[in-house]
């Protein structure tokens, strides 16, 4: 007996792409001193605030089934702060919450297509992205962002590579790799383009807090998009809360109701003092929210200042994001023997730009999620160990 075909497609190959951050935790864990910059997890914990009302709503008993497509509170308050943080008014009835954002990401592959079609994806993109669409049977397209564009989405590529049987475009603005925050004119030709030829667009928000240059616009925003827009939104980056798995769908109000039905027989709904936690967190915890805004930002700016361009480095500075990319080409390496090289030599661990795509190929990807000085010090020897290979 072997399991589906379905389910053997979703991670196709060998590598994942994550060999080198395994290789550092297994270095960590026999008692190696490794300054770890893979994942894009936060190094501070959940605000205090925000676990105290956890800790309440556990204690209160709020500990059996909850509402399964998230209490009207919660509902209401996400879509108050999207209302508050975008133009086009959204309320309860427009979203669903997801246990996190890549269940939103998924439920939303599923909502918007059927078995068999097409999605585009754009290269280079967050790990999971074509690994979901193939679990939700629908096969990714990929169209290259190229690095000499700002890895901005070129939408003459992506016209080029619609076919018949494509539902749906997938961005993700602020970017994860490259910090690339989409700009208004590809934005409105992107939305031109899904309106023309009748596509959904997929839009995964999670970001949308971190913006250190230009304006987040929401896929909501964009003209004539409510209809046809899913928004993924998550606050795992912008509350530090990614173990709580909290995430959501925004999207039209029929496209909601049968996200409520998916999550019905999928997962049940998330449970009830998390999701008190995530309300608490939106509506009462704004200090803590920018408490996390204001760390990524003052990273960002010790890697710009500690880094700068140095012999056989360029930096790509991020205007979003809790990453910053550095384009290694110049030393003639690729990302991966790079990042495999400075782990062995300097004990340091980057995300090779192979891992998200071709687009990102001779760059690495640093994830801000240590303490300013620890920071410092793993910039100083990634610099200092390019310089040596130049
Ligand atoms: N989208 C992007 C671009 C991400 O980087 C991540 C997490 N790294 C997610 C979605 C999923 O986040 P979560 O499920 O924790 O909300």
């Amino acid at each position: 007996m072997r399991p589906s075909r379905r389910i053997r497609g979703i991670v196709t190959g060998e590598d994942d792409g994550w060999s080198v951050h395994y290789r550092a935790e297994a270095m960590r864990r026999a008692g190696e001193p490794v300054i770890a910059l893979t994942v894009g997890d936060h190094d501070v914990k959940t605000d205090a605030s925000i676990l105290d009302a956890m800790k309440a709503s556990m204690d209160a008993g709020n500990l059996g089934y909850a509402a399964v497509s998230g209490a009207p509170g919660l509902r209401e308050a996400i879509a108050a702060r999207a209302t508050r943080r975008a133009k086009t008014p959204a309320g309860p009835e427009n979203v669903v919450v997801t246990p996190g954002g890549q269940y939103a990401l998924y439920s939303s592959c599923l909502a918007a297509m059927e078995p068999g079609q097409s999605c585009i994806v754009l290269d280079p993109h967050y790990a999971t992205y074509e690994q979901t669409m193939r679990a939700a049977s629908i096969e990714p397209i990929k169209v290259v962002c190229a690095a000499a564009d700002g890895f901005q989405p070129d939408v003459e590529r992506i016209a080029a590579a619609l076919r018949p049987d494509t539902g749906a475009i997938l961005i993700n603005s602020p970017n994860n790799p490259t910090g690339a925050v989409y700009r208004r004119d590809r934005l409105d030709a992107l939305a031109g383009l899904c309106r023309e030829r009748g596509l959904w667009l997929l839009s995964d928000e999670v970001y949308d807090t971190q913006v250190w240059e230009g304006e987040h616009i929401s896929a909501r925003d964009l003209p004539g998009m409510a209809e046809r827009a899913m928004v993924i939104g998550s606050l795992s980056k912008s509350h530090a809360m990614t173990g709580c798995r909290m995430g959501w769908v925004l999207a039209p109000a029929e496209v909601q109701k049968r996200l409520a039905d998916l999550l019905n027989v999928t997962n049940y709904g998330l449970p009830g003092f998390i999701q008190d936690a995530a309300e608490f967190a939106i509506r009462e915890a704004r200090a803590a929210e920018a408490a996390v805004v204001e760390r990524y930002r003052r990273r960002r700016g010790a890697a710009l200042r500690a880094l700068g361009n140095g012999p056989g480095f360029r930096l790509v500075p991020p205007q979003g994001g809790m990453y910053v990319m550095l384009d290694i080409r110049e030393t003639g390496l690729s990302g991966v023997d790079f990042a495999c090289r400075l782990l062995a030599e300097e004990r340091v661990a980057v995300m090779p730009g192979e891992s998200f795509g071709e687009a990102c190929a001779g760059h690495l990807r640093i994830a801000l999620t240590a303490p300013e000085d620890r920071l410092t010090e793993a910039l100083g020897r990634i610099s200092r160990f390019a310089g040596r290979l130049a």
